[in-house]
């Protein structure tokens, strides 16, 4: 990990415990025993974690840099999972420990600070569960998001009524300067990425310039900023969010790869295939259509490692936009490093920009392997899934530990590829997968 990432991490640990920091401050409440203490540190923490989750999707890019934004977001996947048992165990111990604290259960008639904590032990748990279940419970995409946001930020409203009604913990006047400053840093976070982001789209809109449609359902999405400069710079291999027909305030917005290169802004491309309710109507876009963007996000570049000797890129289908990017980025700079692209399809027909890729061998030191699951007939290349041997064929057998590789496909694609590459003896250090399907 960079060291960059170490102080990240450092800053993360700092902030989910800052409630817990809060609590310890100053002059304690008399202990009403271990578990009693044990239970209130707990609640505390897990507010803190809780907290945390805001300032973890609001997609800060300077804190985002250090591990891309795929992993971010299945941090805020795993942490919400244990904050949720930290907060069950602080209402748990209570259960077992100190059942007269909890009081009446009932809504109508019990203590309403209380209620609120169990209100908000309640929409955290949906929260969760409706994010780890969501295809089994056949939530559209959507429609989860906004009861996603719905119940964390509720649940969180609650919890704070929760402690403030409780009071005990905070009375002190520093400790109530402490606490609401710890929650008006979450309060902000909520406002920056629910607000002030949107609001800063919507006054710096796009324009569809074209949409021109390639192979395999796939369509190529043409931008061009109206009325301000749009992006000053991006990294061949990042992406953005694209909101379409309606504003950016609704949440209705999609992650896609920029396809295009840096070197052509303000012009920005992507390279979007037909596969749900979203992408099905990207061909039905006009030319003079308004979009929006948030971004760019991610790490998954070739900027990112100017060390390198040379470049694999290892994809599956739509999975090629990333690199496409990245070639034609490399080709822009005449950079003749040497790069193998690994490119699986199910046959040659859908090999989306597979002419362009073509046309881009004659000005780089590209090698292309394509692996079609359907070959044509006469076709002698490869065939079938990407394996060990495959790898090993076409790649150079000295200096493989001094290339970069990148991996962006179907995830049984992708397991195979780092697996092979792993028997081949390449450190998993020098290997990047960009995952498109961040929940
Ligand atoms: C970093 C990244 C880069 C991507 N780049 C490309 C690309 O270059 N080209 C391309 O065709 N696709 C890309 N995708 C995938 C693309 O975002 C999804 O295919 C698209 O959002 C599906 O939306 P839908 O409504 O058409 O499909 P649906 O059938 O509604 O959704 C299919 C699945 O896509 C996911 N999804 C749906 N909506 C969203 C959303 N708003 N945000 C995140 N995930 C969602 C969900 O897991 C859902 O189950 C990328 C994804 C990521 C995360």
């Amino acid at each position: 990990m960079t060291r960059k990432g170490v102080i990240w991490i450092a800053i993360y640990l700092l902030a989910a415990m800052a409630p817990l920091a809060v609590l310890l401050a100053g002059q304690m409440p008399p202990s009403k025993g271990f578990w009693w203490d044990f239970s209130i540190a707990l609640g505390f923490a897990g507010m803190g974690m809780m907290g945390i989750q805001f300032a973890l999707t609001s997609r800060f890019k300077i804190a985002t840099r250090a591990f891309g934004i795929d992993i971010v977001y299945l941090f805020h996947r795993y942490l919400a999972i244990i904050a949720l048992a930290v907060v069950l165990a602080h209402f748990a111990i209570f259960w077992f420990f100190h059942p007269d604290a909890l009081g009446d259960l009932d809504p109508r008639t019990a203590r309403t600070e209380l209620t609120l904590g169990r209100a908000a032990l309640l929409l955290f748990g949906l929260a969760v569960v409706t994010s780890e279940f969501r295809k089994l419970l056949r939530l559209e995409y959507g429609l989860w998001r906004y009861a996603h946001v719905a119940f964390a930020t509720l649940g969180f409203a609650a919890a704070i009524g929760h402690i403030v009604g409780v009071g005990y913990y905070i009375e002190a006047p520093g400790k109530r300067a402490l606490w609401l400053s710890v929650t008006l840093f979450w309060a902000l976070a909520v406002v920056w990425v629910r607000i002030l982001k949107p609001w800063s789209q919507l006054r710096h809109p796009y324009r569809v310039i074209e949409v021109r449609p390639e192979r395999d359902n796939t369509w190529t999405l043409a931008l061009e900023p109206s009325g301000h400069d749009g992006l000053s710079r991006f990294m061949p291999g990042q992406f953005a969010w694209l909101t379409l027909r309606c504003s950016p305030f609704l949440l209705r917005e999609h992650p896609f790869s920029i396809v295009s290169a840096p070197e052509r802004l303000p012009r920005i491309e992507f390279g979007i295939k037909e596969l749900g309710d979203f992408t099905a109507t990207i061909g039905g876009v006009k030319p003079g259509e308004i979009a929006y963007l948030d971004g760019p996000y991610g790490v998954f570049s070739v900027d990112r490692n100017q060390d390198a000797r040379g470049f694999v890129g290892i994809v599956g289908g739509i999975g090629i936009t990333p690199l496409l990017s990245m070639l034609r980025s490399l080709a822009e700079r005449s950079d003749h490093r040497p790069v193998w692209l690994f490119y699986g399809s199910n046959s040659w027909d859908t090999v989306v920009y597979r002419e362009e890729i073509e046309k881009l061998k004659k000005c780089l030191n590209l090698t292309v392997v394509y692996i079609l699951e359907k070959p044509p007939d006469g076709w002698d290349g490869e065939t079938g899934h990407l394996d060990a041997q495959m790898l090993e064929r076409h790649l150079p057998k000295r200096g493989r530990d001094e290339l970069r590789y990148f991996l962006c496909g179907p995830v049984p694609m992708t397991n195979a590829a780092e697996k092979g590459l792993h028997a081949l003896g390449v450190p998993a250090s020098r290997i990047q997968t960009e995952i498109f399907e961040l929940v």
